[in-house]
C-alpha cells in the first residue's frame, strides 16, 4: 500500500474550550492538530521539534494575548515563517490592521465559519509551500542542481562568523575543470553541460560531512566550503575531489591529459576581525591559478 502523504500539522490556540472543540472537530479530517489553551503553551508548541505548518491564533487570551504571541513568533528564527491566522471575536478594522502589521497572513472573525476557515487554511498552506519551493530554487544551480553562487555567498558569511566565534579554521577550496573551453569546442556544449553535471556529482561525493558545502561558482568553476577544517583536512578533500573527477574517465581530446581533470586551490584561515571572507576567496583563487600554472590536474595550497 502507498504510504499516505503526511497531513499538515495545525496549531489551534484558543482559551475557550467551545471554540477549540468547534475548530478541532471541523478540521481534524484534513489536518493533524495540536491545541493550546493559552499563549505560553502556544509558543512552546510552535518551537517544538516538529513545528506546526500553520497557526490559528485566538486574539483574546489571558496573560499573553494573540498579538503578543504573534510578535514573539516573528522574532524567533525557527518560528518566523510559520503562517499565523488570527481568530477574533470582534470584527474591528484597527485590530485587523494591527494583526496584519505583526505579520499575520489572515484574519478570521467569530462566529467561526468552518468552510471559510478550512479554505483559508488550505490557501495559506499552498502559498507557504510555493514560497519555500521558490526560496529553494533560488539557491540551486539550474544545470548541476548543486548549490549556486548565491547560496555559497550566504553560507560563506555564516561559516565565517561561526568559525570566528569558535576560533576554528575555515577552508575554502576553489576548483576548475582543466581546458574546459577546449572541451566545449571539441565535444560540443551539450557534452560540456553533461561534463559539468558529472563533475558536480563527483565533488558532492568527495564531501565528508553533511555540513560541507560544494557549489557551482560560475562557468566551470566550483567551490567547497569546509567549516572547522585545517589544511590537512582541506588537502584530503581537495585530493578526493581531484581523484573522483579523474576516475570518471571522461575522454578529453583537447587536454594534455587523455581525460577530464580539475585543478584546485586551497585557502585556510581562522577568521579574525581584520580579515574578511573576500580575502579567503581571493587567496583560494590565487592558489587555483598557481595549480593551473604548475601544470593542472593538481592542488596548490
Ligand atoms: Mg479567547
Amino acid at each position: 500500500m502507498e504510504p499516505e502523504p503526511r497531513r499538515p500539522l495545525l496549531l489551534v490556540a484558543d482559551d475557550e474550550p467551545v471554540n477549540l472543540k468547534l475548530l478541532v472537530d471541523g478540521l481534524r479530517n484534513d489536518f493533524r492538530i495540536r491545541i493550546a489553551t493559552d499563549g505560553e503553551s502556544a509558543l512552546a508548541i510552535a518551537s517544538d521539534e516538529e513545528p506546526p505548518d500553520l497557526i490559528l491564533l485566538d486574539v483574546m487570551m489571558p496573560r499573553i494575548d494573540g498579538y503578543e504571541v504573534c510578535r514573539l513568533l516573528k522574532q524567533q528564527e525557527s518560528t518566523r515563517d510559520i503562517p499565523v491566522i488570527f481568530v477574533t471575536g470582534v470584527s474591528d478594522e484597527e485590530g485587523e490592521t494591527h494583526g496584519l502589521e505583526l505579520g499575520a497572513v489572515d484574519y478570521i472573525t467569530k462566529p467561526i465559519n468552518l468552510r471559510i476557515t478550512r479554505a483559508r487554511v488550505l490557501t495559506h498552506l499552498k502559498l507557504r509551500q510555493a514560497q519555500a519551493h521558490l526560496a529553494q530554487l533560488s539557491q540551486i544551480d539550474g544545470l548541476t542542481t548543486i548549490a549556486n553562487r548565491r547560496r555559497f555567498d550566504e553560507a560563506l558569511g555564516i561559516e565565517w562568523r561561526r568559525n570566528l566565534r569558535m576560533c576554528t579554521s575555515l577552508a575554502l577550496l576553489m576548483a576548475d575543470i582543466d581546458y574546459f573551453k577546449q572541451y566545449n569546442d571539441l565535444h560540443g556544449h551539450l557534452a560540456g553541460d553533461d561534463c559539468l553535471k558529472r563533475v558536480a556529482i563527483a565533488f558532492t561525493a568527495a564531501m565528508r560531512r553533511p555540513t560541507d558545502l560544494t557549489a557551482r561558482y560560475g562557468g566551470e568553476e566550483f567551490v567547497a566550503l569546509l567549516g572547522d577544517t585545517d589544511i590537512d583536512g582541506a588537502l584530503r578533500v581537495a585530493d578526493a575531489m581531484r581523484r573522483k573527477v579523474e576516475q570518471l574517465m571522461i575522454p578529453h581530446g583537447g587536454s594534455s591529459h587523455p581525460c577530464v581533470t580539475v585543478s584546485c586551490g586551497i585557502a585556510v584561515a581562522v577568521p579574525s576581525d581584520d580579515s574578511s571572507p573576500e580575502d579567503l576567496v581571493m587567496r583560494a583563487d590565487r592558489k587555483l591559478y598557481e595549480a593551473k600554472a604548475a601544470g593542472r590536474n593538481r592542488i596548490a595550497q
